[in-house]
């Protein structure tokens, strides 16, 4: 972390779980755990769609940013089953996840419709958490650091400076995500470190510096302190331990770490 030029971000991804019947209890459980939380790190929780409205009222008073984990890439009209961007910020959404792995995987999202919800996330003022990451093969030949470059590059096509400025990046190596594996600090700070070089490539020293960069992939309450110490490591998106209060409040808690 740096706080120096950036803010830190703790975001939870609860992924398809949850019922929105669960948010307020959720919600007066965190409020409990990190009564002031917000006074070192911006904390988010993306919600399924379902559940989007009942978290805006629950956090309503507490300052945590409530986001979506996918939108469509354009503005409205025949897309049976999808969410556009001024439908997301109308609700009061701020926070939307793009280009996650399991969307890429499981929902043919590409390099190409990813730059394109960033577009439109942006257009809707909406936070793009844009998620990059290798597989375990591409991390074993090697190609880790010049896949992930490719995937930024290919995500900020087009992306002004004001747009990058309003943008997160999430690294999530896939083979870390929901298994139990976390990247070492070091492994996690490198490709973080090589993102903000691309992100200095295209718009210069003083918009690299204040993009955050989070990781992601089995972040839990015992690694979180050493991954956040990283200088490049600006937070955390969290699937599984952001789920119940104790371990995302515990995670938060990690942020609350002095400078090194
Ligand atoms: C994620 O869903 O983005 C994620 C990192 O999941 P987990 O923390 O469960 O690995």
């Amino acid at each position: 972390m740096n706080r120096k030029y950036r803010h830190t971000v703790i975001a939870g991804n609860w992924k398809m779980n949850l019922l929105a019947s669960d948010v307020k209890a959720y919600a007066d459980g965190l409020r409990e755990l990190v009564p002031d939380f917000y006074k070192w790190c911006d904390a988010v929780v993306c919600t399924p769609y379902t559940s989007l409205a009942a978290a805006l009222r629950a956090f309503k008073k507490s300052r945590v940013g409530i986001g979506a984990q996918n939108m469509c890439q354009h503005e409205s009209g025949a897309y049976t089953g999808e969410v556009s961007g001024a439908q997301l910020t109308d609700l009061g959404v701020k926070y939307v996840i793009i280009g996650h792995s399991e969307r890429r995987a499981y929902y043919g999202e590409t390099d190409e419709t990813v730059n394109k919800k960033i577009h439109a996330a942006l257009k809707n003022s909406l936070c793009p958490i844009v998620c990059v990451g290798e597989s375990l093969d591409q991390r074993e030949i090697g190609i880790t650091n010049d896949l992930v470059a490719m995937q930024v590059k290919a995500a900020l096509h087009g992306v002004s400076d004001e747009g990058i400025r309003n943008a997160i990046i999430a690294y999530e190596p896939i083979w870390a995500i929901g298994t139990g594996k976390t990247a070492t600090p070091q492994d996690a700070q490198d490709v973080c470190c090589e993102i903000r070089a691309v992100i200095r490539v295209l718009y210069g020293a003083r918009t690299a510096r204040a993009v955050p960069i989070l990781y992601g992939g089995s972040m839990n309450e015992k690694n979180a302190y050493d991954l956040l110490a990283q200088p490049d490591i600006d937070g955390g998106l969290i699937g599984g331990a952001s789920l119940k209060p104790d371990t995302f409040a515990a995670i938060i808690n990690a942020a609350n770490q002095p400078q090194r």
